[in-house]
């Protein structure tokens, strides 16, 4: 292969080098392409059954090797243990379900005169995954397990940050029995790596989860072939707490629901909406649960919260917000070595640019609202509409709220957002299209109509 160049994978809590990683040019992109082209052809035209089996096996190894790829995903992206350890879960959880899917992804016979008619879902031919550095592993899934499963290629570009559980994957893959050139990863820059992939005429569709403005690039690029995408984009989502909520609860579980990987989280409920009556009470319970959220070395099973990912992605978060600048709550982070950067609760204007923009860090700013058309009215204005959680006791203005949010992932009582059973993706900038649940294989089809005359 030739190597433009070669990419350093740094732990984020130690600043050490973890591995060198080679750089797939677009001549790299253009051979897996005819490599993986070739496999497809074979893999769409296997039984279904025996798709289904290598995929199990598939998730199986991924399985027998959860504490490795728990512990690669410390390495490279510093998250928490605990937390890793559930994404590799997710991984075999993914492959398992779209599994299930292979032998039940059917087309439909529709009524028509004069003859009988039916859909084919076909796969699309070879799929672009582009996944970002903040949950690197379980993204890498969401998009490539249900590609499979539909009868596709995969070729998977992990960040230049974090490929290091993407390569593996793609060993346990090959290991598991998937044909050769099926999922082949191809780490790089996205300018030069992923760009060779979302341009190259022999890629069918790219799944990208990223930043809102690289997807529009992306998606203007995929423009230019009427190349599908799936967008997985940005957000800045609310956490809406009513008077009569369990406070204690909403209290207890916000910490969570935007200090989770440090806040680099597409869901992240970063702006905290509270009804005026409560507000104060609210905050004097918010301060002993963010000051509790233990940060720390990722590897220890209690820690909770471990560093951002680089001193680029803390500077971007200094730019909101130095961590000597005043702060309703502040947390604790180490010092000394590691991207670290403490837990932070602002009181700010709606309109100040950190209760906007998506900081991806462990920041969330407290906004008051007055009833609940109000907090509706507070929780759309942005551009963004992924996730949001509403806490009441009243189940009628959950559901209204609820349907009322302009988002894709609402969670009532709760910060659930994702599990691989459930569709998942964003409303207005935060996405298009959508990944996990029921459907995840037929959006890695085409649609064909075939009538039959009985005349
Ligand atoms: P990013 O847009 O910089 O990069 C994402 C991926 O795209 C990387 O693999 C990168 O190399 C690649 N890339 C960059 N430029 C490219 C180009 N011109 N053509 C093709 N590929 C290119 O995003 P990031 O900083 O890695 O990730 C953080 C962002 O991801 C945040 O905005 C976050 O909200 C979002 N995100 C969204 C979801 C979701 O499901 N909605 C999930 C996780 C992260």
């Amino acid at each position: 292969m030739t190597r433009v160049h070669e990419h350093h994978v740094t732990n984020p809590a130690t600043e050490e080098r973890v591995a060198t990683v080679p750089a797939a040019a677009p001549a790299d992109v253009d051979a897996a392409v005819r490599r993986a082209a070739a496999a497809q052809r074979g893999w769409a035209a296997a039984a279904p059954a025996d798709r289904a089996r290598l995929l199990r096996r598939f998730a199986d190894a991924v399985d027998g090797h959860l504490e490795e790829l728990a512990a690669l995903e410390v390495a490279e992206a510093g998250h928490p243990v605990t937390g890793a350890r559930w994404e590799a879960g997710n991984v075999r959880d993914v492959l398992e379900y779209a599994a299930g899917g292979v032998e039940r992804l059917s087309g439909r016979q529709i009524p028509v005169p004069g003859g009988v008619d039916l859909t084919l879902l076909e796969p699309l031919g070879t799929v672009a995954v582009i996944a970002p550095w903040n949950f690197p592993m379980p993204i890498a899934a969401w998009g490539s397990a249900p590609a499979l499963a539909a009868g596709n290629a995969v070729l998977l570009k992990p960040a230049e940050a974090t490929p290091l559980t993407a390569l593996r994957l793609a060993a346990l893959a090959l290991d598991a029995g998937l044909p050769e050139g099926l999922f082949q990863v191809l780490p790089g820059a996205g300018d030069v790596t992923g760009r060779a992939l979302v341009d190259h005429p022999g890629v069918a569709k790219v799944v990208f989860t990223g930043s809102t403005a690289t997807g529009r690039e992306v998606m203007a690029r995929c423009a230019e072939q009427v190349k599908r995408v799936t967008l997985e984009l940005g957000g800045k989502s609310p956490n809406i707490v009513f008077a009569d909520a369990d406070l204690e609860r909403a209290a207890a579980a916000a910490p969570g629901s935007f200090l989770d990987n440090a806040g680099q989280d597409c869901c992240a409920r970063s702006r905290i909406l509270v009804q005026a009556e409560v507000y104060d009470r609210f905050l004097e319970l918010l301060e002993p649960a963010v000051l509790g959220f233990a940060c720390g070395d990722p590897a220890d099973p209690a820690t909770a919260m471990g560093p951002l990912i680089s001193a680029a992605q803390r500077e971007r978060v200094r730019g909101y917000v130095r961590e000597d600048e005043p702060a309703a709550i502040r947390g604790t982070a180490p010092r000394g070595r590691g991207y670290w950067y403490p837990a932070t609760v602002l009181e700010r204007e709606a309109s100040d640019r950190v209760a906007v923009e998506e900081v991806f860090g462990p920041v969330a700013v407290v906004l008051p609202f007055t009833d609940e058309a109000d907090a509706v009215r507070l929780a759309n204005a942005t551009d963004y509409g992924l996730s949001g959680s509403v806490w009441t006791r009243d189940t009628a203005r959950a559901l209204r709220v609820a349907r009322a949010v302009a988002a894709g992932n609402l969670s009532v009582n709760s910060h659930a957002s994702v599990r691989y059973g459930t569709p998942f993706g964003g409303y207005k900038r935060s996405g298009l299209g959508r990944e996990l649940g029921p459907d995840a294989l037929a959006a890695f089809t085409e649609t064909k109509n075939v009538f039959l005359s009985t005349d």
